[in-house]
């Protein structure tokens, strides 16, 4: 069971394309996994359309008609770039399975690396930008404590894990915005995210804050 989503404000900025292009694959990701949300999405569009309508009613029925018949008969054949579709991701011995929205970009998962703590991070490549993660998550690792200098979504794809708000499962979807310091960490069982970040962690506690010059290697 879902207990954590992005907000209505979210997903009406989401449908109308209004987020930036890594934040949508992590909300778009969400939406694959969580029917609730799909719904949402689903009647935001119709009122958008609803509303499209009313405000084009100006048009007589005629014109109207013969617009949409335009439309319809422009369709001339597209071609469609498909990247190849990445069904499951493997590490440390284990398969993970992906859900579509982001299957649909495997082929722009980076090689894994390990960041201290027995995480491990792949990145994504959307637009050039490297600020979305795939984050694995060993069973009884923790990230150190970090606060952001801007927001962090964070989406469980697998297992779960907890900070000092929360515990999270499969589903659920976190957003922090600045203000938020956390330190997420894994019990018994590991846990695989995909992590969007639009600037680097700040570490804040300990030995931890002599990363800081190196955040921005570890989660970008
Ligand atoms: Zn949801």
């Amino acid at each position: 069971m879902i207990k954590f989503h992005p907000t209505e404000e979210l997903l009406v900025k989401y449908t109308q394309g209004e987020l930036d292009a890594s934040l949508c694959l992590v909300i778009g990701t969400h939406i694959d996994m969580c029917p609730v949300c799909a719904n949402t999405v689903k009647d935001i569009e119709e009122n958008v359309a609803a509303e499209m309508l009313n405000k084009s009613s100006r048009f007589a029925t005629a014109e109207m008609d013969n617009m949409l018949e335009q439309i319809m008969s422009s369709s001339a054949p597209q071609t469609v770039f498909r990247e190849p579709t990445l069904k499951e991701v493997s590490l440390e011995g284990k398969q993970f399975k992906v859900p579509p929205t982001l299957g649909r970009l495997g082929s722009r998962l980076g090689p894994w690396s390990k960041v201290p703590g027995s995480v491990w991070r792949a990145p994504v490549d959307i637009e050039g930008e490297q600020n979305i993660n795939l984050i694995y998550m060993a069973a009884g690792a923790a990230v150190p404590e970090h606060t952001h200098r801007g927001s962090e979504a964070t989406l469980v794809l697998n297992g779960s894990f907890a900070d000092e708000y929360d515990r999270y499962d499969d589903g659920d979807f976190i957003y922090l915005g600045d203000s938020h310091r956390h330190s997420p960490q894994t019990a018994q069982e590991d846990c695989l995210t995909l992590a969007w970040l639009d600037a680097p962690l700040q570490f804040t506690s300990g030995v931890a804050r002599l990363l800081n010059p190196f955040s921005s290697l570890f989660f970008r």
